[in-house]
């Protein structure tokens, strides 16, 4: 789960990563009125949506009047900005950050992230601050810094300082870069976070270290344990297909293909997608249903998948070890009775009791096309889904 950057710098600051005074705001004068009460003459206005690369695309805006703020508000609130991380679709501005500008000296990135293959919380620092990770790593490979923490002990102050001193950080300032550095990590294992990101650490003119834009991502699977951070979830970030799966508890991400899955198991889903794309399809979501496909889950999940408008087939795959293929079959027939499902259907069952819910499906008269294994059923949705756009075709053609 994401949260916004005002979330992830209150976080942060708890932990004793510096940052600057702050406020926010849910309109253009509210904003300026929060400049006023901060002080100063230069103030920072920053767009509050779930994606960075907000800078490039003019969701940050330096300010030195209350004109400017209200004019850079006025550019913001209601629009969708889009950057490089939100998509073509873009992300709405419903909350701007107003901060007192901060004079910089130099930039710095620093990110923590779970390595896989080293197991273990991998801190990623360069001294290209400014730039995205990708143009670094692409563009000034050598600069980056990379040092994993052994999770026994934590990040230990000596491994900290050796990080500043490979950034370049002058003598003077190393213990600062070291109190933001275990303030990250503390803050990442304590609350189950898979990344922080700091991009720009910055070092002022007056000799300090301060983070001036940061990033936090949680772990789902741990949200229970952190009732504060999930109170945090702002929906109006999330991708409408995938905040109404999670209210429903189905795992559920939106993919930009026209045929819908219906699967039980996450990996069972994956061998899904990557069969319907061997055949020449591509599929509308990833949908894992869990393992007790029950009549009521089968129903949710057809109306989940048909809420997208870009679904025009329906590729159900269910493998029954504990579960029953008749009782999914059942569940199936009864999903769509109940849900208005206008494209094909291709269904594929497997395992305990497969026969008899077979048998269910072609007693229940309704057109699904029945396929034997997963490639057949890849294929015979990928035909449907052509069919059905010749059909399109031709119905737009006639008209
Ligand atoms: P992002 O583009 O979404 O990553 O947003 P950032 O918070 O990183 O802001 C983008 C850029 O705006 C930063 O890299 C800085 O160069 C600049 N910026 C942000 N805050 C300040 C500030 O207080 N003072 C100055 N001088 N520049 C700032
Ligand atoms: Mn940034």
């Amino acid at each position: 789960m994401d949260v916004h950057e005002y979330q992830a710098k209150e976080i942060l600051s708890g932990f004793g990563v510096e940052v600057p005074p702050g406020a926010l705001a849910y309109s253009p004068e509210q904003a300026a009125y929060r400049a006023r009460e901060l002080g100063g003459d230069k103030w920072v206005v920053k767009a509050q949506v779930h994606a960075g690369g907000r800078g490039k695309a003019g969701g940050v805006k330096l300010c030195d009047s209350d004109h400017a703020i209200q004019e850079a508000c006025e550019s913001m609130f209601g629009r969708k900005l889009v950057t490089h991380q939100t998509g073509p679709e873009g992300k709405g501005i419903y909350r701007v950050y107003v901060e007192a500008a901060v004079p910089i000296e130099r930039e710095f990135y620093l990110g923590l992230v779970m390595d896989r293959s080293s197991q273990r919380v991998m801190i990623v620092a360069s001294a290209e601050g400014g730039m995205e990770i990708e143009e670094i790593s692409a563009e000034k490979p050598d600069s980056i810094v990379r040092s994993t923490v052994e999770p026994a002990v934590g990040l230990q102050d000596f491994q900290a300082r050796e990080i500043a001193f490979e950034l370049g950080i002058e003598p003077g300032l190393v213990s600062q870069v070291v109190r933001t550095l275990q303030g990250c990590y503390r803050a990442f294992s304590e609350l189950d976070a898979t990344m922080v990101e700091i991009n720009p650490l910055v070092v002022t003119g007056d000799d300090r270290v301060i983070a001036l834009d940061a990033k936090m991502t949680f772990d789902y699977n741990a949200l229970f344990r952190h009732p504060q951070i999930s109170e945090l979830r702002d929906k109006s970030q999330e991708d409408p297909r995938e905040s109404r799966a999670a209210d429903r508890g189905l795992s559920y991400v939106g993919l930009d293909g026209n045929i819908g899955c219906i699967v039980n198991g996450a990996g069972l889903a994956m061998a899904t997608m990557d069969t319907i794309m061997l055949a020449g399809g591509a599929p509308a979501n990833f949908l894992d249903i869990g393992g007790g496909a029950t009549p009521e889950r089968v129903a949710k999940a057809f109306r989940l998948v048909m809420s997208d408008k870009n679904v025009q087939a329906v590729l159900v795959n269910i493998f029954a070890g504990i579960n029953r293929c008749d009782w999914v079959a059942e569940g199936l027939v009864q999903a769509l009775n109940e849900v208005q499902v206008d494209v094909p259907v291709i269904a594929r069952l497997a395992g305990t009791n497969v026969e008899e819910g077979q048998r269910i499906l072609s007693k229940s008269g309704l057109p699904i096309i029945r396929a034997g294994t997963l490639m057949e059923a890849a294929e015979r949705a990928v035909v449907a889904w052509q069919n059905d756009l010749t059909q399109a075709t031709r119905m737009r053609a006639v008209k």
